[in-house]
């Protein structure tokens, strides 16, 4: 899932979240987006916009206390 900062004609911006950019286009085209707050169904992306990979629990990115250290190549050893 995609969540994709809209905005529409009228100035309002929200969240809308979809499979990826052509279901955006898809029910954009089908006027199946409408702003929640004014209904218009002229929605567009942010001309900047920021998305989020979701999967089924969490939004990413988060943080994880368990931060891996920073890129340590493992050593490579040769196996004769
Ligand atoms: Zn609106």
């Amino acid at each position: 899932m995609i969540i994709y900062d809209l905005k529409c004609e009228n100035g309002h911006k929200f969240e809308g979240w979809f499979h990826d950019r052509n279901a955006f286009e898809e029910q954009k085209g089908q006027q199946l987006i409408s702003c929640p707050i004014c209904g218009s169904t002229d929605a567009e992306l942010m001309p900047i916009f920021t998305f989020k990979i979701v999967n089924n629990h969490n939004i990413l990115p988060i943080l994880h206390e368990n931060t891996p250290p920073p890129c340590i190549p493992p050593p490579l050893e040769t196996v004769s």
